[in-house]
């Protein structure tokens, strides 16, 4: 037999303790910038652990985050744990009713909040039923003026605590060490827990060298919030892997995050296609060094073939695109050519790349379509379900478990194709996909086809109601700037005639100045169909 020890989050960090104590964190927060190196976060995370159970909190509680990518929050992610809490990072996006759900279904003690966002926790104080003080992250000495009571100043907690607190040690590999919630389209959020093990197999998937390869010579950037799926589990594994960081803090812009990459010579980043879209624009616009980044991670929804290859043929910077989701902690697939492939055309490599890719060793998958598993062809559409070590096996104290989680599996929701090399497609969600005659059409496809036309800025395709077929799709497309009289309808859907056969193409196109987004930057189509309600009824037939 072999030794056991238990997997913990602190472990990961006294391992940078020890051996990356002068790798750097560069953070940006509200009026500040900050530097500061493993052995300080150590330091401070220490002191937080510390100063945490001295204010009463005790194994299992659960402790919120509502803040930005920054050090307070890198430290919140490793203190949190040492103490033996729960981080629960909640998204600083969703709806004054959403977010006081989650506090409360998470029966949260105690919160950190960003100064600047301490007026949405206002807000909602009166709903909320378990939190007894508040922790206030602020770059300046004093707090600001709230109505919260009970109320804590981050730094002066900080130093109440002990430098030499001892990280809990009754830990047990399965106990949680986070929560987060994901976005349901109908109802409430729904709450995953992620254990101390979990999080530990996952960043070592992280560390792959055919995942995503984080090592110590890398400078990492997440521009996913750490209240989205922690960051993709970004943060943990870069700390455990010495990576230096860089936290881009509130809001950051394209423009802050551009100028990020050249001042601190950033290797890997990471977030979701609209980001990338976006941080295109500012390139073009712009002058600026990213000659220093190996990788763009890339995941959340699908990454656009024409996307994929300006960054590529253009600035040089190499795409990966990924799939994962909340409830997967996320990292599922990625899509890297394997050796035989190199030597594919372009067009055939550029193809494969912008699928998602074959799950990472850990992880494994399974495609049911309507005659039970699909084929690996490329072409049959099933539902996805998954497996592996972190991977919840439950929503916390939810119904909505029964439908997801059965016999050992969970139900994606996502259906996809697989090809001869296990290569997964998103198609779409289950409730996204276009039925149209018995057969389904792929939004995303379409959506993607559409993005590589040169004149449009963004697209989404969504289904119409339709008596004889059921559905049907109809895009709704974004032009760039200076692009709006130049290019009609017609001319787009000639764009999209040779690539798809003719019961696809959208029965119709509607041009927007923007498409709605969800919290986390994705197209949120539930409320372009609400938004289109006038032009759906009169069109629908
Ligand atoms: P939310 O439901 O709030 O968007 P998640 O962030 O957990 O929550 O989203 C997971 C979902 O995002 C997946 O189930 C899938 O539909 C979609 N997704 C994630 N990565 C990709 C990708 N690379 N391509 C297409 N869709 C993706």
């Amino acid at each position: 037999m072999m030794m056991n020890i238990p997997l913990t989050v602190p472990a990961m960090l006294e391992h940078a303790e020890k051996y990356f104590s002068h790798k750097e964190i560069n953070s940006r927060t509200a009026t500040s910038f900050y530097n500061l190196t493993y052995a300080g976060l150590a330091n401070d995370t220490r002191r937080l652990s510390s100063a945490l159970t001295k204010i009463g909190l005790r194994k299992g509680d659960r402790i919120g985050t509502f803040a930005w990518n920054h050090h307070r929050h890198l430290t919140a992610y490793f203190g949190i744990p040492g103490m033996g809490g729960v981080l629960h990072t909640i998204n600083i996006r969703l709806s004054a009713e959403h977010i006081s759900y989650i506090i409360n279904h998470a029966e949260d003690k105690v919160l950190f909040i960003d100064a600047e966002l301490v007026p949405i926790i206002e807000k909602i104080q009166h709903e909320l039923k378990t939190v007894q003080a508040y922790i206030i992250m602020t770059d300046d000495n004093t707090l600001p003026e709230t109505t919260l009571h009970n109320v804590y100043h981050y730094e002066k907690l900080l130093w109440e605590g002990d430098e030499n607190f001892d990280f809990v040690k009754d830990i047990d590999e399965n106990d949680p060490a986070g929560m987060c919630f994901t976005s349901a389209t109908t109802g409430n959020p729904k709450g995953v827990f992620y254990s101390h093990r979990g999080i530990v197999l996952h960043s070592m998937s992280l560390g792959l060298a055919d995942s995503a390869a984080i090592s110590e010579s890398d400078v990492m950037m997440p521009v996913v919030p750490m209240f989205h799926v922690n960051a993709w589990g970004l943060p943990f594994a870069s700390v455990w892997f010495g990576a230096a960081q860089v936290l881009p803090g509130p809001m950051p812009t394209p423009a802050v995050l551009a100028e990020m990459i050249e001042n601190h010579r950033v290797t890997l980043t990471a977030g979701v296609p609209t980001i990338w879209i976006a941080l295109l624009k500012e390139l073009e616009n712009g002058s600026y060094d990213t000659s220093s980044l190996r990788a763009i991670l890339c995941g959340g929804s699908a990454a656009p073939k024409s996307m994929i290859q300006t960054f590529e043929k253009k600035y040089n910077i190499p795409f990966l695109h990924a799939y994962g989701m909340t409830e997967t902690s996320p990292l599922v697939t990625v899509s890297r050519l394997k050796k035989h492939q190199k030597s594919y055309s372009e067009e055939a490599r550029l193809d494969f790349r912008s699928k998602q890719g074959y799950v990472v060793p850990g992880v494994e998958m399974k495609v049911i379509g309507k005659d039970g598993e699909v084929k690996w062809d490329g072409k049959e559409m099933g539902e996805l379900l998954l497996r592996g070590n972190w991977v919840a096996d439950e929503y916390y104290k939810d119904d909505r478990t029964k439908e997801a989680f059965r016999d050992g599996w969970l139900h994606t929701g996502d259906v996809v194709t697989v090809d001869p090399e296990g290569n997964i497609k998103i198609m779409d969600r289950t409730k996204d996909l276009i039925k149209s005659g018995g057969e389904w059409i792929s939004s995303v496809d379409l959506e993607n086809a559409l993005m590589a036309h040169e004149a449009v800025f963004e697209a989404t395709v969504i289904a119409v109601p339709h008596s004889e077929w059921q559905e049907r799709p109809l895009a709704c497309v974004v032009l760039k700037d200076g692009m709006r009289d130049k290019v009609t309808k017609e001319e787009l859907l000639d764009f999209l005639r040779p690539q798809f056969v003719k019961w696809w193409l959208p029965d119709d196109i509607v041009f927007l100045e923007e498409i709605p987004k969800t919290s986390v930057g994705k197209f949120l189509k539930r409320a372009l169909r609400d938004q289109l309600k006038d032009y759906l009824q009169t069109t629908s037939k």
